[in-house]
């Protein structure tokens, strides 16, 4: 096992690597940029180093700054959050060229899913379904038109390097297509650097479910059931439960074999999601991330497990400490995103936290780095915490819901936390029966 790994992230997810490492026995260190000097993940680790200025090119994500800064420190491994350098495959290249271990999987497996028409190749070869849609790249309006009369519009125009929901449009009809196709591409280039696009046609009343998958490397694998992600802003996810309100025993165990037997063949490493969108008991598989997901927590409070002691275990060559067998569910949890975003158009709010309190009691777990006096600086996500509750069934969590966000306190900047207030008073969320659109529509009438 390692002595001591390196965290090349911030924020709640910075605390949360930290945590799993103390209680591993093993000595954390955090990077910071001079932003972060006194942020909590900071204070909470064994060492500390500052890699850099505030923006994230010049310290987050910048490879000579960490690597070096595992070599002052001795740190024998990287784990990197989510986000940032957390799918980035010529950085795992780089940390294994200077004999460090990446806390995650290998550098081609990133490249694979990382490409999202490769990643759909890859999948479908597998024997994993996939939405309906062109083979591969679309060079031109023209060829992008054809199969929009071949697959029938609604069709979506998706940039195959694209991520966080950016580099997406919808043509609804022929009339929309010449412009998706050209704003697809043109997002695609500026946010992603690769103009690539595929097509696929556009589902209308899907959920977002995901499946988490697990493996060693050596061929073994295993899935620790799905994720419902259906409330979404701008394909963006703010609301995630586990299990999914709609997903029979029957629907997980047969999908999530076949999560499970596509991540085994090829010797997958560590954690993965398996996204799908899900339509009339049907599953379609839209792309894959490999790397531990902000929502990984619901998944944490149904089978008590922790993903990140796993990741490390994997890491360090060691069995994962449990088998498929060994995972059963137990009750239903529920996460949901704590930004400081002023509604109601979710504008980042940096500012000082003048008060904080996280709620407690059974059932609550609340990952954050915030505290009394805190000052949010401008330059990174506006992600400041995640309020995860967990019943005995769903009922049980959404009373639990509203009981833990009624005890936080988040004062001095404002915050997505009366959107949950006002969602959790919905018919539609209290039964679960809601697609992947029905957020933006409420949101549209009600704030
Ligand atoms: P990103 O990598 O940007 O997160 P995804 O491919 O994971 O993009 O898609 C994000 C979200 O966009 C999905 O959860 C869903 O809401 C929407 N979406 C993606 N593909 C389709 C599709 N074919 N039909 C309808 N909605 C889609």
């Amino acid at each position: 096992m390692f002595d001591k790994i390196l965290i090349a992230n911030r924020g709640e997810i910075a605390l949360r690597v930290v945590r799993a490492c103390r209680e591993m026995g093993i000595q954390s260190v955090a990077v910071h940029s001079t932003a972060d000097s006194d942020a909590m993940h900071v204070r909470m680790a064994d060492e500390a180093i500052c890699i850099g200025p505030p923006p994230s090119a010049n310290s987050y994500l910048s490879f000579p700054a960490i690597i070096s800064a595992c070599e002052i420190s001795g740190a024998q491994a990287i784990h990197p959050g989510y986000g940032f350098l957390s799918e980035n495959a010529s950085f795992v290249q780089v940390v294994e060229d200077h004999d460090l271990t990446f806390i995650g999987p290998t550098a081609e497996h990133i490249r694979i899913m990382g490409d999202k028409i490769t990643a759909k190749d890859t999948m479908k070869a597998l024997g994993v379904p996939c939405v309906p849609g062109s083979d591969g790249g679309v060079p031109s309006v023209a060829e992008a038109k054809r199969i929009g009369e071949e697959i029938g519009y609604p069709v979506i125009i998706k940039a195959t390097a694209g991520g966080g929901g950016r580099g997406m449009k919808v043509a609804q009809t022929a009339a929309d297509m010449e412009k998706a196709f050209l704003s697809a591409r043109q997002e695609g280039k500026a946010a992603f650097g690769n103009d690539e696009v595929y097509i696929e046609k556009y589902l209308t009343t899907p959920r977002h479910i995901e499946i988490q998958v697990f493996g060693d490397g050596k061929g073994n694998a295993i899935h620790l059931g799905e994720r419902d992600c259906s409330l979404q802003r701008r394909h963006q996810k703010v609301f995630e439960e586990a299990p999914g309100p709609c997903i029979t025993p029957e629907l997980r165990a047969k999908i999530g074999k076949v999560c499970a037997d596509a991540v085994a063949k090829i010797n997958y490493i560590g954690a993965g999601t398996i996204e799908f969108l899900f339509e009339n008991d049907e599953f379609y598989f839209i792309e894959m991330n490999t790397r531990l997901q902000v929502e990984h927590p619901v998944t944490e409070g149904i089978f008590g497990v922790d993903l990140v002691r796993e990741q490390i275990r994997v890491a360090a060559g060691l069995p994962m400490s449990f088998t498929q067998d060994d995972l059963k569910i137990n009750g239903h949890s529920i996460e949901v995103r704590i930004n400081a975003e002023k509604l109601p158009n979710f504008a980042p709010c940096p500012g000082t936290i003048t008060q904080y309190h996280a709620p407690g009691g059974l059932g609550v777990r609340m990952d954050s780095a915030l505290y009394d006096g805190y000052r949010i600086p401008p330059y990174y996500d506006s992600l400041i915490g995640k309020l995860i509750v967990h019943g005995r069934d769903r009922p049980e969590a959404l009373a639990r819901l509203a009981r833990a966000l009624g005890e936080l306190i988040v004062d001095g900047v404002d915050t997505t936390i009366p959107l949950f207030h006002a969602l959790l008073a919905e018919p539609a969320v209290q039964s679960g029966d809601y697609n992947i659109h029905w957020l933006e529509h409420w949101l549209e009438t009600n704030l």
